[in-house]
């Protein structure tokens, strides 16, 4: 259907179904794509679809999606919790599991055990280097990274990084898919952080740090950069929405493989992970929800 013998993608896997999975499913599923959802069990892949139907109904409500469109979109998904089973027919299969190399490496070798020769792998990591997943892919040369951001129904950017390995026809696939899912990609090339997250993460971490400090309120110096430099959310504002200990897990990562110094993680951010306070997830953070 794709990959070797030249035919267009059409079945999309989304493996784990929380803040970005179920997102990335529901744009997919927008654009016509079948999407079989897949998560740890029935529970969260229901969770998962419910999130998806959720958005749809608010967008209709808002007047920014058609009845047809929702309806349209639900029935092009699907959950599956086996994801042996989810991965039996798909063309393209994108991880979105919680940024661990152990846990990608698993759900790579797992898929790969029965998704067809022609499947391209994908990684929604924010921040792992291709080449530390590559691995755990049946052909490297049919392995990208997909970065989405969040919320994925909402944010335009794709972030398509090119491994070392893949070949020119998987990267064609991928900007058809950020075409077809509407999407505006950029090209990155194999390294920590891509480009969005190294400077995403940059801002946020010295933020952290003047909170720490007592610079100024989380409030106001998120205050600055919204008002101050155009940016739509201040940098700590950013923090709650993308998960604290999303971003400590890419201040790790880009700290081990970029520069120790630069991205060494304030010790607020550990404090505020170790006690749970993850942001808008867990209705607190640098704001309270
Ligand atoms: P999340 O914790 O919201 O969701 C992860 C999901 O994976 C959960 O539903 C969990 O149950 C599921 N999962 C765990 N183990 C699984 C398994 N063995 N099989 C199937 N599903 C499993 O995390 P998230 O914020 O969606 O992040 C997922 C990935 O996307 C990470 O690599 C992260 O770095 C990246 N990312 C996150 C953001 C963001 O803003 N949160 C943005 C871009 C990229």
């Amino acid at each position: 259907m794709s990959g070797q013998d030249g035919g267009q993608i059409q079945n999309v896997v989304v493996v784990g179904a929380g803040a970005m999975g179920h997102g990335i499913a529901q744009v997919a599923a927008a654009a016509g794509f079948f999407v079989t959802l897949n998560d740890i069990s029935e529970e969260s892949v229901e969770a998962g679809l419910a999130r998806i139907r959720d958005n749809l109904d608010r967008g209709v409500a808002r007047g920014k999606v058609s009845e047809f469109e929702r309806d349209d979109t639900l029935a092009h998904l699907r959950g599956e919790a086996d994801l042996a089973k989810a991965a039996a027919d798909a063309d393209l299969l994108i991880e979105a599991v919680p940024e661990r190399v152990d846990l990608k490496h698993q759900i790579f070798r797992t898929a790969a055990r029965t998704a067809p020769a022609h499947c391209l792998f994908a990684s929604n990591t924010s921040s792992i280097p291709l080449v530390q997943l590559v691995g755990a892919v049946p052909r490297p040369e049919q392995f990208v990274g997909l970065h989405f951001f969040n919320p994925v129904h909402l944010q335009p950017l794709l972030e398509i990084v090119r491994g070392d390995a893949t070949s020119e026809e998987s990267l064609q696939q991928a900007l058809d898919f950020a075409r077809r899912t509407g999407k505006e990609p950029i090209v990155v090339r194999d390294v920590a952080g891509f480009a969005s997250s190294r400077l995403g993460i940059a801002l946020g971490l010295e933020a952290i740090r003047m909170v720490q400090e007592g610079v100024a309120s989380a409030a106001d110096i998120d205050k600055a950069m919204e008002l101050g430099y155009r940016h739509p959310m201040g940098p700590l504002k950013l923090t709650d929405l993308v998960g604290l200990d999303v971003r400590l897990a890419i201040a790790e990562t880009l700290a081990r493989e970029i520069d120790p110094v630069r991205f060494a993680p304030p010790q607020l951010l550990r404090d505020m992970v170790a006690a749970g306070k993850l942001g808008k997830k867990t209705g607190s953070g640098f704001y309270n929800y």
